[in-house]
């Protein structure tokens, strides 16, 4: 609530002001020369931003509240979800040539990882094969806990003692900072895609790391000012704003969540339904210990295997929207073998449990029952 915001009495405003400035005059060219090298060199600027690709006061705001969230020293913003992920990796890059990654992840990111792109060798792997695939060069192990769409939960404390002395990284897009803080388990970076929850009304793209540790910070914001992948200030802006509300965003999607998850079980077209909360969806333990709560969002798979069926269902629908991306205000659900997971492997899809019958539903805060009477009469229209 609170972070960024610290000057506001000095200042007199009760809102934070937006910086729109692409540049800034130089008073002392001195001194910007000194704040200058120290950017460069990944740290916070000395008395002027310079240039706004190098820092910005607002987007700085908002990187003090997730920072204050997570319980970390620093948070880096960029511009986007795969702007950070494509951050971290380059540092990575840097630091050694191979990354292991535990699947199932966010589409995009699994074939980011998969193609090559970055230069880094990667070794894709399970929860319990992670010491197994580490290597002299190993820079970095990735997971993602929730993980999309299946909502697995990884164990963060066991990731670390496997990776030994390799950082970890968590994606906990999923969960938030009000569910859970990885960096108190043990990683060292986490992430978000900002533009779900954090900013949490579908009108922001963010992306967000986090660390304790300097030089992977330092690492993040050199490779933000070299590649431009920068976030806007007005985007930071309502990225910040979107943090006020954001514990009660999260607890009352969950708390409908948890419902919709338990209908859904006993909808005569659903076969399957995977959610944390349900008995027996989190075999590892993870609740309780290093997560605060299941989160809002629910997958499920149709009885049906009519391959219109999914398409069919998501068209009954009048008040959930179907389309992609999650944390939002409404409700949206997706398919994800046609479009998050599209792009990753068919054969991978299968093994990771991403079959063409399951649905992906991200709760959010309209009243449950009108979300579930959407839902279940649209089910009712695939009833196998
Ligand atoms: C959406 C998402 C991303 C990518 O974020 P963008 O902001 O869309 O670039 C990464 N990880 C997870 C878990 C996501 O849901």
């Amino acid at each position: 609530m609170h972070g960024g915001r610290d000057d506001f009495r000095a200042l007199g405003v009760h809102a934070p002001p937006i910086d729109l400035s692409s540049t800034y005059p130089v008073a002392d060219l001195a001194a910007d020369m000194a704040s200058l090298d120290a950017m460069v060199a990944g740290g916070e600027p000395l008395g002027s931003s310079v240039y706004s690709r190098l820092h910005n006061p607002t987007v700085a705001r908002a990187e003090q509240a997730i920072a204050a969230l997570e319980g970390a020293d620093a948070t880096v913003a960029f511009a986007s979800g795969m702007a950070a992920y494509t951050a971290a990796i380059l540092v990575a890059r840097q630091r050694g040539g191979h990354v292991v990654v535990v699947r199932p992840l966010y589409g995009s990111a699994d074939h980011l990882l998969a193609c090559g792109l970055l230069g880094v060798e990667v070794t894709f792997t399970t929860p319990d094969g992670i010491r197994a695939a580490m290597r002299a060069d190993t820079s970095l192990v990735l997971i993602e806990t929730p993980a999309n769409p299946t909502l697995d939960l990884v164990d963060i404390a066991d990731t670390v003692r496997q990776a030994g002395d390799v950082p970890v990284m968590v994606d906990a897009t999923f969960s938030t900072p009000v569910l859970s803080r990885p960096l108190a388990h043990g990683a060292t970076l986490v992430l978000h895609s900002a533009t779900k929850a954090l900013a949490g009304h579908g009108d922001v793209l963010a992306g967000v790391v986090s660390s304790n540790d300097a030089g992977w910070i330092a690492g993040l914001r050199q490779v933000r000012l070299l590649t431009g992948s920068v976030l806007h200030p007005m985007a930071a802006f309502l990225l910040h704003r979107g943090l006020q509300t954001l514990p009660i965003r999260v607890r009352s999607a969950q708390r409908s969540a948890q419902r919709i998850a338990e209908r859904l079980q006993s909808h005569p077209a659903v076969a399957r339904v995977h959610f944390p909360g349900l008995p027996g969806g989190d075999p590892r333990g993870v609740l309780g210990r290093e997560m605060d709560g299941p989160g809002s969002t629910v997958a499920f798979e149709l009885h049906s295997t009519d391959a219109a069926a999914p398409a069919q269902l998501m068209a009954a629908l009048t008040l959930i929207t179907p389309a992609v991306s999650l944390g939002s205000t409404d409700t949206l659900i997706q398919h994800p073998a046609s479009l998050t997971h599209r792009v990753v492997d068919a054969r991978v899809r299968e093994e990771h449990g991403i079959v063409p019958q399951l649905l992906r539903v991200s709760i959010g805060l309209e009243h449950e029952d009108d979300i579930w009477a959407d839902l279940s009469s649209a089910l009712d229209t695939v009833r196998p």
